[in-house]
């Protein structure tokens, strides 16, 4: 019998019946570019510092934590600054535990969520967890969101929760800032709750707006965003949004009592406190982001413009197979499943000279493999 089978003999409710569970292979290989960690680590004085501040929960480990982590709110309002204030700081273990939340407090049975796919995979997934309908609305060929497209879908569709994820995961893009106006109008006849996804905002290129700019006077409006990323901090799990007061009183009905462990408040506190040493790798990591963009582009292949760090790119005739040939070198990329496209994140300056030279390479040898990685422009 196979796992599918035993499940199917458990009483499991019928709505998760067949969903297959969030799966990004975790394979032992030398170049991890297929998840968008930060590929650059923490760097040695935010580690001192996180371990110091770990060290100082310990004698107090017996206590339950502080539920309203008090000192990270404060931390992470001084942060992102726009002149937020710890009331409009909420935090859950990773964004997709502040997703859920969100989901669980806004969604539920009889309601519905609508995402713009290719968008996070997570999107349904946490929408079928809480009983959520998801709604996959449209977008353009390229793969862009306009205000106009999304508003109308928005108005047509009257769901409860919208999720605009910007930058895009895959994709790589940042939305303007008048689509998510629009799409906040749009969802006034529906009261819906607007979600910007901001996990890699950190990432943009100089200039792109953030929806934090966009929160006084839209109640409705959440921005979430993560530590995972820019912050380094992806095994440390904490994820954060920023809206209005009120959109934490509705969390507090659903979250766990001391749902974020000492440890881990400690650990982001620190972290924040080394803001610096943590950004500036980021400035690194876009600018092997760029040179992946430019020698893919090199290689006869489209990648899409990217405000993330990772790389979303096109003309790949057989992306399988692609994938398996640079996993046989020890570089593991993504595989979205969209036709043509592969998704791969920004290393290191030597792995992502690995992951050049061994598109290179295989391009080299396609002629003998008859592997034929670039697809004919269309
Ligand atoms: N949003 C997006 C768009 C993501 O890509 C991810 C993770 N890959 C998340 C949210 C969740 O990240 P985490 O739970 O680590 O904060």
């Amino acid at each position: 019998m196979d796992q599918f089978e035993r499940l199917a003999q458990l009483p499991l409710r019928d709505d998760l019946r067949g969903q297959h569970p969030y799966g990004a292979p975790q394979l032992d290989v030398p170049i991890l570019l297929n998840v968008n960690e930060n590929t650059h680590g923490v760097p040695a004085d935010a580690r001192v510092a996180i371990m110091d501040a770990v060290a100082a929960e310990l004698e107090g480990l017996n206590r339950y934590p502080d539920r309203e982590f008090t000192v990270l709110r404060q931390e992470l309002a001084n942060y992102l600054g726009h002149g937020l204030q710890p009331e409009n700081l909420w935090a859950a273990n990773g964004s997709n535990e502040v997703l859920q939340q969100i989901l669980q407090a806004f969604g539920g049975p009889g309601r519905s969520a609508l995402g713009f796919p290719p968008t996070y995979s997570m999107y349904p997934l946490l929408a079928s967890g809480t009983g959520t309908a998801y709604i996959a609305g449209e977008r353009a060929g390229n793969y862009e969101l306009s205000a106009e497209s999304a508003a109308r879908q928005v108005r047509d569709l009257a769901p409860n929760i919208v999720f605009l994820c910007s930058p895009n995961n895959p994709t790589g893009t940042a939305l303007g800032a008048d689509v998510v106006k629009a799409v906040y109008e749009a969802g006034e006849a529906a009261q819906a709750i607007i979600i910007v996804d901001e996990a890699y905002a950190e990432f943009a290129h100089d200039g792109t707006p953030s929806a934090l700019s966009l929160l006084p006077g839209r109640p409705r409006l959440i921005v979430s965003r993560t530590m995972s990323k820019a912050f380094a901090l992806a095994g440390a799990r904490l994820g954060y949004l920023a809206a209005a007061p009120e959109v934490s009183d509705a969390l507090r009905l659903v979250r766990l009592p001391y749902h974020l462990s000492a440890i881990t408040q400690a650990t982001a506190v620190a972290a924040l406190r080394h803001s610096a040493s943590l950004l500036a790798n980021v400035e690194q990591i876009k600018i092997q982001r760029d040179r992946m963009v430019n020698g893919l582009v090199e290689l006869g292949f489209s990648p899409a413009p990217s405000d993330s760090n990772f790389v979303f790119f096109g003309g790949v005739e057989h992306p399988h197979e692609l994938w398996r040939a640079l996993l046989d070198r020890g570089v593991l990329i993504r595989d979205v499943g969209i036709t043509g496209h592969l998704r791969v994140t920004a290393g290191t300056e030597s792995e992502t000279t690995a992951f050049l030279d061994g598109l290179r390479e295989i391009k080299a040898g396609e002629a003998e493999s008859g592997l034929g990685i670039n697809a004919e422009p269309s």
